[in-house]
């Protein structure tokens, strides 16, 4: 038969946590504008293996289908990306699915993704406004620092930037360039700025700013083009300045 007329899809699978992993492949009747999720649902429709042998469905994480929740990252043809947004006809075939490489597998495709929300805790990534009183309006913000501002609070959370970076590994306590980021962010923020000192010295401590590599591999990966170079930079320069003033401030010189 020609090639049109199948999906090939090569699964890498898990089916808990300790277990080994395993592959398994598929083949779908071929349809035009399939992304991945939806010839992952294909098969949760027909768990039957492409020799013919019933299995069970494919798991996956997915939410928003519109590349903005980032659950249902993995890698695709040895990229970490999306699968609401990867097309099945920009693929070579077979497409090869495996789960991301720095988190725990959960099932399947599936891993869980919770150290980069407890980093988000760390770092506190967030303005404490909230209260049962109108405090007024908000410190003004510079259109310049709008845009960065902008640009970084369209992190998903995705982990694309950590499975790119080889700091991200079990010797590293490293959190990655997307929390480098989110304390760009917030401390950006004229609210937010009232908490910068504890982000900052968050940073300087273990996994923090200190134990980037500089691989720069992180905003080549990251699926929103997040100025997450620039921003290991000005968090470098922040975390550096930090320490001198404290330097200068404290009586360790004399
Ligand atoms: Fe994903 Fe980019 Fe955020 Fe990293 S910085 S988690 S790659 S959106």
């Amino acid at each position: 038969m020609a090639e049109k007329e199948f999906i090939h899809l090569k699964i890498k699978r898990q089916d808990t946590p300790e277990s080994n992993p395993y592959w398994q492949e598929f083949k779908i009747p071929y349809k035009k504008k399939h992304n991945i999720v939806s010839v992952l649902k294909e098969i949760q429709k027909n768990p039957v293996t492409a020799d013919g042998t019933p299995t069970t469905p494919v798991v996956w994480e997915s939410n928003c289908m519109e590349e903005v929740c980032g659950s249902c990252t993995m890698i695709i043809n040895g990229k970490v990306q999306q699968g609401c947004s990867t097309l099945v006809d920009h693929c070579k075939q077979p497409i090869v699915l495996e789960p991301m490489s720095k988190f725990p597998v959960i099932r399947d495709l599936m891993v869980d993704r919770n150290s980069m929300f407890e980093n988000l805790k760390k770092v506190m990534a967030w303005i404490p406004i909230d209260g049962s009183f109108d405090m007024g309006p908000g410190p003004k913000m510079s259109p310049k620092e709008h845009l960065v501002a902008y640009e970084l609070s369209r992190c998903m959370t995705c982990g694309c930037c950590l499975e790119a970076c080889p700091q991200i590994n079990p010797r590293s306590k490293f959190m990655g360039a997307q929390i480098v980021g989110q304390v760009r962010l917030f401390n950006i923020h004229g609210s937010g700025k009232m908490q910068a000192e504890d982000r900052i010295e968050v940073m300087k401590g273990p996994g923090g700013i200190t134990e980037c590599g500089n691989a720069q591999l992180c905003q080549e990966a990251c699926p929103k083009d997040l100025p997450l170079l620039n921003s290991i930079g000005q968090i470098n320069r922040q975390t550096t300045w930090s320490g001198i003033l404290k330097w200068f401030n404290s009586g360790d010189r004399e």
